[in-house]
């Protein structure tokens, strides 16, 4: 679909060209969780997972996102595939949702949280021919079904793809769309950038704009005058502040090998695993040999090109800064030689290690002696 198309289509079409049952679906009211369902704290954050991986959609079970559970399974024959975007264009869609949640207690990540976790799920891929740019089951009001399944068709455009986003995750909390061109709830995309504002905007039905009452006033009315709506107010109401980052990124190098010697001429990669419960995002990647800096960047990865270094020994240390500060290095020691040295050849294998699968070693043993073949050579 291209953008120009995709300009009246982010919330749902007028209904006379929409799919009655997904316009109708959209504006539905939530109904109520069943007795003794566990109730989401007020004030309480939450996580936002955009899933760009695809589902099998079941039925039966309501729109809970750890089971991929939606109402809407049949719009999309059971099924939504994966987003085909690169991984730039993933980070790029990842950081406009993420800036838009900045204030509030929302976590936005790609990779699916634990089970314990509450989560509104968003999927962003392969929705099959649709009428709409982005489709929610319901209005929770209160967002009282902590753990929703919403859709998002997926889109190249950071901007536009994270307004859906947005504004599909925002009806599983309970928010309604506004007349309000600036507002993430406005019922198309507009050419302004889209926000969620602090100011009270008329409640409307659909894309033409029309007024209606609102099917969560409880909520709306706690901000603002009846038939209006909030969003700031609202999301800050159910989720409170946003939340410091306070675990720190886990790294480690996986290439060269602690110890590794190269004969010149040798261009190599010097690339490292990040870890991190918010992960992807941008960190500060700093590259220093023997303490002396030879390059900060701006990245997702660790992947350095080192093109025939000068000969030496050297002692390379990667740090990653998180966003909020948060820090992790590695650390890597190996030596290039001069064009022409002749290596010494690597040592033998232990001729042991071709008897791994002896039926006399018990299995403990095995797997101790399978970890030290396995384990690269690290630095005391
Ligand atoms: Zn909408």
């Amino acid at each position: 679909m291209s953008a120009a198309a995709a300009l009246l289509l982010l919330g749902l079409l007028p209904a006379a060209q929409a799919n009655a049952a997904a316009t109708t679906l959209a504006l539905q009211p939530a109904p109520p969780p069943p007795p003794g369902a566990r109730a989401r704290a007020l004030g309480q954050p939450t996580y936002l997972y955009i899933n760009f991986d695809g589902a099998v959609l079941r039925t039966g079970c309501g729109n809970d996102a750890h089971r991929n559970c939606s109402t809407l399974a049949d719009l999309f024959a059971g099924y939504v595939g994966p987003y085909t975007g690169d991984v730039t264009q993933r980070l790029g869609i990842l950081q406009a949702v993420t800036k838009d949640l900045a204030e509030f207690g929302v976590r936005v990540v790609t990779r699916r949280p634990p089970p314990d976790t509450d989560y509104a799920m968003v999927l962003y891929g392969d929705l099959g021919p649709q009428t709409f740019a982005g489709i929610a089951p319901y209005v929770d009001c209160g967002d009282l079904w902590p753990s929703d399944t919403s859709f998002a068709s997926p889109y190249d455009s950071s901007n536009l793809g994270s307004t859906v986003i947005l504004q599909e995750a925002a009806h599983t909390w309970g928010l309604e769309h506004v007349d309000a061109p600036f507002d993430n709830l406005h019922p198309f995309k507009t050419a302004s950038v889209q926000d969620f504002t602090d100011e009270c905007h008329p409640i409307v039905a659909n894309t033409d704009l029309e007024t209606i009452g609102g099917a969560c006033n409880q909520i709306h009315e706690l901000f603002c005058d009846p038939g209006y709506q909030n969003s700031y107010r609202e999301l800050l109401h159910l989720f409170g502040p946003s939340v410091p980052d306070l675990v720190a990124p886990t790294l480690e190098i996986l290439s060269p090998e602690d110890g590794a010697a190269f004969v010149l001429p040798a261009t190599f990669n010097l690339q490292a695993e990040i870890d991190d419960d918010l992960y992807p995002q941008i960190y500060t990647v700093t590259l220093t040999d023997h303490g002396q800096l030879l390059a900060e960047r701006s990245d997702a990865v660790v992947d350095f090109q080192l093109k025939d270094p000068p000969p030496g020994d050297y002692d390379m240390v990667v740090r990653i800064a998180d966003k909020s500060g948060n820090i992790a290095e590695d650390r890597v020691r190996f030596t290039v030689h001069p064009e022409g040295t002749q290596l010494p050849d690597p040592p033998e294998e232990d001729p042991q290690g071709c008897q791994l699968a002896a039926p006399s070693r018990r299995p403990a043993e095995l797997a101790f002696v399978l970890l030290l073949l396995l384990r690269p050579r690290r630095r005391p």
